[in-house]
């Protein structure tokens, strides 16, 4: 029997458009699916016969078998449910595998998560890739941003494989690069999520504004954003977006039809308590979090909107919509920097050496956050970390802070939340400010802690308490 080059196990989702990928790039594959007695029953067979592309693929649901029938050293892709599944199938997987085999972790494992089973595996002598992948099913299937972490070594092993399937940047260069060491890869695909999260709630302010502060159609503001995707302000989340406010069910718009309550799968809530960890304001990402939780509160929103009547109150404003994209435009670039922050944090605490410039490239095509802005952080990136400190982001964000501001002004004025923008300002503003409001935090945490403070008129002296009565 011919061994095939690289498996697959969990043909959910995911796990079969990374198989139609891998297959049409030429690529001999074995796949797995558990077997469940009346649930899961051949499925991988299933789904190569359902495809001619996969007509040289061989399907398992046997774990020993799978495993036999793949060259060594393995190369295995797990696309499984992120949790206390994927501990359950490594540990079936350790006694069939040899030393010098390695598992991909594909799914949306915490990166935390992934340290440990690396450290695990590697008692096995085996090896574990933490790997992001971004850009959903059609992403998967087409080409998909990959983030392998792990050891350094490991990555020449499976990076043909990877590369293969990923996304192309402009250049023709694959959208996966090796990342760093431990859960980096993981980590930095949370943080995407996170700066996903802020990019969509965006998106919706800016929908809320223009709809009922406004008094925009949907079919209008379609057209809105779509000049706006010819002015620079290019990405996949607002593409979509605009085939969604087009989206008729019958004679109706379906964005009318779909409940207003926010999911999520925690990778937002993940990036949070990262960011609290390690002391990053992710403020926009953090905000766009929160207003999903909130969101979900439907029927106390509902009683409320009665008991208080403020949404009556709001007056219908004229919202200026050059300023608005002005708005649009700084307030993406703030969430950006937010979330470059948070990973330079990381890499300097775990010691990952993360690259920006690459994150941003792979970043480019394949996943939910391409855009002409990250585009446009590719160059400067390598030499500068803090986007808002890019000379060109200061010019820009000078020249739109005006437009932030009337923007902020034109929500509360017709009874519009918009913790997103309200965020980016709020951010922006402390960012920018040479005297913050902290000295009052100082003297009243050593008033009733005699927790000390710096001076201002002597740094360097030390810490110094008062007895304020
Ligand atoms: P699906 O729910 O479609 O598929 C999950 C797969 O995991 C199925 O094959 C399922 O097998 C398998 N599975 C679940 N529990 C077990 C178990 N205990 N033992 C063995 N196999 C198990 O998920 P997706 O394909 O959407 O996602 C897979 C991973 O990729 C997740 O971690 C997800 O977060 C991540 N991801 C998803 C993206 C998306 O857009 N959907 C994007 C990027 C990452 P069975 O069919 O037998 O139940």
């Amino acid at each position: 029997m011919q061994l095939s080059e690289f498996g697959l196990i969990g043909l959910g989702v995911m796990g079969k458009s990374l198989s139609l990928n891998l297959a049409e790039n030429g690529f001999h594959l074995s796949l797995y699916n558990r077997h469940e007695t009346g649930i899961e029953e051949n499925v991988a067979n299933d789904f190569i016969e359902s495809d001619p592309l996969l007509k040289s693929a061989k399907g398992f649901d046997d774990l020993n078998k799978f495993v036999a029938s793949l060259e060594a050293p393995r190369k295995i892709l797990l696309m499984i449910k992120a949790g206390p599944a994927l501990d359950k199938v490594i540990d079936l997987m350790i006694p069939v595998l040899e030393a010098g085999d390695v598992i991909i972790d594909g799914g949306n494992s915490h990166y935390k998560d992934t340290k440990r089973r690396i450290d695990y595996l590697a008692n096995h002598q085996m090896h574990f890739v933490g790997s992001g992948v971004s850009g959903g099913e059609e992403g998967a299937r087409k080409g998909p941003s990959i983030m392998p972490g792990g050891a350094k070594e490991t990555y020449p092993l499976i990076s043909r494989f990877l590369e293969a399937i990923a996304a192309k940047d402009k250049y023709g260069n694959a959208c996966c690069t090796y990342i760093g060491s431990e859960g980096a890869g993981h980590f930095i695909k949370m943080v995407h999520n996170g700066v996903e999260y802020a990019e969509m709630q965006l998106i919706a302010e800016t929908y809320g504004l223009l709809r009922y502060g406004g008094g925009h159609t949907p079919d209008q503001i379609a057209g809105i954003f779509e000049n706006w995707m010819g002015q620079g302000l290019s990405s996949y989340l607002l593409e979509i977006s605009i085939n969604i406010m087009r989206k008729k069910e019958n004679d109706s718009w379906l964005i009318d039809q779909i409940l207003d309550k926010a999911g999520n799968k925690g990778t937002g809530s993940w990036t949070t308590i990262a960011a609290a960890e390690l002391g990053v304001p992710v403020t926009m990402i953090t905000a766009a979090l929160f207003a999903r939780y909130t969101s979900s509160f439907k029927n106390e929103r509902i009683e409320n909107s009665a008991a208080y009547n403020f949404e009556k109150n709001g007056t219908a404003t004229s919202i200026d919509i050059d300023q608005l994209r002005d708005a649009y435009q700084i307030a993406r670039i703030i969430n950006h920097h937010q979330g470059f922050h948070l990973m330079q944090a990381a890499s300097d605490d775990a010691n990952w050496g993360l690259n920006f410039s690459e994150i941003a490239r792979i970043w480019t095509n394949g996943c939910i956050i391409r855009s002409d802005l990250m585009e446009q952080l590719v160059e400067p990136l390598k030499t500068e970390h803090r986007i808002l400190n890019m000379k060109s982001m200061v010019t820009l964000l000078e020249k739109n802070k005006t437009a932030l501001g009337n923007i902020i002004k034109a929500g509360v004025n017709s009874d519009q939340a918009i913790p997103c923008f309200s965020a980016a300002a709020t951010y922006l503003l402390t960012y920018t400010s040479a005297q913050s409001t902290a000295n009052i935090i100082q003297a009243q945490r050593d008033y009733f802690g005699a927790h000390t403070y710096q001076r201002m008129d002597d740094p360097e002296s030390g810490f110094h308490h008062t007895e304020w009565v």
